[in-house]
């Protein structure tokens, strides 16, 4: 007889794991407490790591139909001095699709491996033995995941949460149409203290633009985005800005950080177990590698809550190393001190050019799945 997850949440994390699942020939359910499955407009960075694990689960074609493929992404101060330079070559590989793309790859591969999806379902407890709970009702499986977000309340069910950081930064996401001259492949972050604005290729119709700024900044958080402000901040931009559309969205860029992935039979992945702000934009990358390796760590299990410890000794130090060099590079961008800026520029621009700074900022990403 097949065996059973029952999962709770359909984001990029839950979906993931319901295609690998159910390609890996197991009877797969998937909660989502929304009336439907939809993705709100922006663009997601798919590096290697991410498009391997789409290739494996047969998403790739599709999830990246549209995509750009990005050969560069750059960094400039307000003076226009380059920071950082990251190229990303053939084996190395970025492509940037917009984020509904993706999710539907995904939705798509669940519903052709007869992933059974119920959405209006809202998960009210996870219990160890291997027990999800619904206001339907009590449902066992030889395993359950947790993958509901960041703010997932069911993770201190397994007493999970052993730190989380509201931050200092909030980001605002929105497409932009496109012009002609736009760059096609390369990515521009302009800092200018502790604001950003980060343009990205995406798609030939549209750009994805995030701005981030301190949450405090009440300009700054206010939708529609406010273009005079911004105009202000990066004058280099204005030709974009004056682009900025009315449907945004507005989210604080949280770390969270679990004590255990997993108790008995119940594990938990995507932001729900790490979530880190966006700015190596490794995330659901990360998420991604992490369930390719538990649903295989699974499928081999005789034993499995033994089988979901050996998968976080496997996954965590990794994991940890992209969280950290996502805070600690949110660090240098929010809390470097206005007055000494320059040197920031000067740091930055010695320090990217170094291998091991590369090796270390890239490690999530060049990291392959297994499967
Ligand atoms: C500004 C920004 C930019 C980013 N850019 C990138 C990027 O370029 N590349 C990258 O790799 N990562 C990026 N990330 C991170 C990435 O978006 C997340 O890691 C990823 O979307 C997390 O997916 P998830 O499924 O874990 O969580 P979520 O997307 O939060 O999904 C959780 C799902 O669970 C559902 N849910 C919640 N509670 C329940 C319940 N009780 N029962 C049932 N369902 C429930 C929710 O409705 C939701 O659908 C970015 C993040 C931000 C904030």
């Amino acid at each position: 007889m097949a065996k059973t997850v029952e999962i709770a949440g359909a984001g990029l994390a839950g979906l993931c794991a319901a295609a690998r699942f159910s390609q890996l020939g197991w009877k797969v359910t998937l909660h989502e407490r929304a009336k439907d499955l939809r993705m709100f407009g922006a663009g997601i960075w798919l590096w290697e790591s991410g498009l391997k694990t789409l290739s494996i689960l047969g998403a790739y074609d599709q999830a990246v139909a549209r995509a750009r493929r990005i050969q560069e992404w750059r960094i400039v101060d307000s003076r226009g001095r380059t920071l950082m330079s990251r190229p990303t070559p053939d084996h190395d590989r970025m492509l940037l699709p917009p984020r509904a793309d993706l999710y539907q790859a995904l939705i798509d591969r669940c519903v052709a491996n007869g992933v059974e999806i119920i959405t209006s379902s809202i998960v009210t407890e996870v219990r160890p033995e291997g027990v999800l709970v619904t206001e339907a009702g009590e449902r066992n499986a030889d395993l359950v995941l947790i993958a509901n977000g960041a703010y997932s309340v069911l993770r201190e069910q397994i007493l999970g949460t052993a730190w989380m950081d509201f931050g200092v930064e909030a980001g605002i996401r929105m497409m932009i149409g496109n012009r002609p001259d736009d760059p096609t492949d390369v990515i521009t972050e302009y800092w200018n203290g502790p604001w950003r604005l980060l343009y990205n290729p995406c798609t030939e119709g549209e750009n994805y633009i995030f701005l981030s700024a301190p949450v405090n900044d009440e300009r700054a958080r206010v939708l529609p985005v406010d273009r005079a402000l911004w105009a202000e901040k990066f004058p280099a931009a204005s030709d974009l800005i004056e682009r900025f559309s009315e449907a945004s969205r507005w989210d604080r860029l949280v770390n969270v950080r679990c004590r255990r992935w997993s108790q008995g039979k119940v594990a938990i992945i995507g932001d729900a177990a790490h979530a880190m702000p966006p700015n190596l934009g490794q995330a659901a990358n990360t998420a991604f590698t992490n369930v390719m390796a538990l649903a295989l760590a699974a499928d081999r299990a005789i034993d499995m809550p033994s089988a979901l410890v050996g998968w976080e000794q496997q996954q965590r130090s990794l994991t940890n190393h992209v969280q950290w060099w996502s805070y600690l590079y949110g660090y240098v961008l929010n809390r470097w001190p206005k007055s000494i800026e320059s040197l920031r520029s000067d740091v930055l621009s010695t320090m990217s050019k170094t291998q091991w700074f590369d090796e270390a900022l890239n490690r999530g990403a060049r990291h392959l799945p297994v499967g």
